[in-house]
């Protein structure tokens, strides 16, 4: 039997502990979709909240909402998703595979074919004489298939609606009512949490490419005459850029700027752009302990770029040698188009006075792929099992932990059960659900099933507990076991969750 690459091995241990788990899996999956379970949504909501700590909840310009996640077509004529928002797909005439064209083309071709046109890439098809790699049967010509999920409102016919494909519509249809209620001034944010949702004709790996998907997005708004950014505050941080001579070069090499030298040399256009592009990889290597040779700033190809952006950069992370480079966050500097257009189709005015002049704000977004960094998270942290530990285990940093702390009784018998729960609901008060209660199994099994789900503490009560109120804490990452007196257990594991 050959290797299982790391992604499958994380995916079965995800299975097996319920952590994240196939949509309606009874009935043989959803594909494209997935559940988390409870430990998987203790992971995800650290991740969310540490998300809100660095992206929210410092600056007191920017507001967070909860939007609708279906919105009528009218928004989507408005953004453009309509008409833009769709894959080139071709199929097989005889075994009926669908393939996006431009994926297949790029496969068995090697050229690089973005932003080419349906009758563009039907010509290369033909001119090639591409067939399906299945079945080697013709391919039809390629048409464009639109990533919407559609649905209908009411019973009525014809009353059409969507599943939004990015959180950000919400927030541009909100700008004008949140700007005015919330008493929001340029330059100023609007952020959300959500799901979002795209038709992908091939989901795959795992986390990677869904249909339905958590994304935490900004939008921060700014005049673009007068950015009012502090770039200050992230003038140190060197930032790894793949520009776009390295990639038309074909060498990817990584080059160090600075924020401002990205807006000196103009490579970026927004400051705030470049702000947010600091802020992400400070959270990606300072909070989330991502290594920083796993993480780069790509700079997207203009082929690659809407045409009312004035730049994206794309913040990747390096799973491994079988995933490789995958964006985790968007940065779009989408100017004033969305906004624009909404003030268009809506005949409402969205425009805002500053220092009497009426101006509709320029955008900056950065989108995180919730999913992807939660994937990169297990991945990067994932040991398989070897002669020293005959288990597999997840070094989550303890900030992203599912518990901090497991409670358990060395075996389930005479009176150390009873102490084992009375310390556990003294430290229930304090540390709610971070602390959990387990008697089942062997003490050896317990260890190991909490290293597998990565918590990093163990409290073991065992007879010497009864004479001395004294537990040994063992530590995930080292194995090693001290002994704590239970009066000083809470202020220790406060210590070590601080670091
Ligand atoms: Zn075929």
């Amino acid at each position: 039997m050959s290797e299982r690459c790391l992604l499958e091995k994380v995916f079965a241990l995800c299975a097996r502990r319920g952590i994240i788990i196939p949509t309606a899996e009874i009935y043989g999956g959803l594909s494209g979709f997935f559940e988390y379970g409870p430990v998987g949504l203790r992971i995800k909501q650290k991740l969310l909240n540490l998300w809100r700590k660095w992206f929210v909840d410092p600056y007191d310009n920017i507001v967070e909402i909860e939007g609708s996640i279906v919105l009528p077509e009218k928004v989507f004529e408005a953004s453009g998703h309509l008409e833009k928002f769709v894959d080139p797909i071709t199929q097989c005439k005889k075994c009926g595979t669908i393939y996006r064209a431009d994926h297949l083309i790029e496969e068995l071709l090697g050229a690089n074919v973005e932003g080419k046109s349906e009758e563009e890439l039907t010509k290369i098809m033909r001119e090639n004489n591409l067939r399906c790699p299945k079945c080697k049967g013709e391919l039809s010509d390629v048409k464009v298939f639109n990533l919407m999920l559609k649905t209908n409102i009411s019973p009525v016919v014809g009353n059409i609606a969507y599943l939004r494909p990015e959180t950000a519509q919400n927030i541009f249809i909100n700008f004008r009512r949140l700007y005015t209620a919330c008493r929001l001034k340029l330059p100023c944010g609007i952020a959300q949490i959500g799901f979002s949702f795209r038709n992908e004709i091939s989901p795959r790996q795992f986390l990677i490419r869904l249909r339905g998907f958590t994304q935490a997005e900004i939008e921060l708004f700014y005049d673009p005459e007068n950015e009012e950014c502090k770039l200050e505050e992230i003038s140190d941080v060197k930032l790894p850029i793949l520009t776009r001579e390295e990639q038309i070069k074909g060498t990817y090499k990584v080059n160090e700027f600075t924020p401002k030298e990205l807006i000196e040399k103009k490579i970026a256009f927004s400051k705030w752009q470049v702000y947010y592009l600091a802020r992400e990889f400070l959270f990606f290597t300072q909070e989330l302990k991502i290594p920083k040779d796993r993480i780069r700033i790509r700079h997207l190809l203009p082929e690659e770029t809407a045409h009312y952006s004035k730049g994206n950069f794309d913040v990747e992370i390096y799973y491994d040698g079988e995933i490789g480079w995958r964006e985790v966050v968007g940065n779009a500097y989408r100017t004033d188009y969305d906004l624009s257009r909404h003030s268009e189709f809506s005949n409402e005015d969205l425009s805002v006075d500053v220092d009497n002049r009426k101006i509709i704000p320029h955008v900056t977004e950065p989108s995180f792929g919730i999913d992807r960094i939660l994937l990169a998270l297990l991945m990067l942290n994932y040991h398989d099992k070897n002669e020293d530990r005959q288990w597999c285990w997840l070094s989550l940093p303890i900030k992203l932990s599912p518990y901090i702390a497991g409670v358990f009784p060395l075996v389930s018998k005479d009176d150390l059960p009873r102490k084992a729960r009375e310390i556990y609901e003294m430290l229930k008060e304090e540390f709610g659900k971070d602390v959990f209660y387990d008697e089942k199994g062997s003490i050896g099994r317990r260890y190991a099933r909490a290293d597998e789900i990565g918590v990093p503490f163990c409290i073991t009560i065992d007879y010497q507990t009864l004479e001395d109120n004294t537990v040994t804490l063992r530590s995930r990452d080292t194995r090693e076991q001290v002994r704590v007196k239970v009066e000083e257990l809470k202020d220790v594991i406060r210590n070590l969750c601080k670091g």
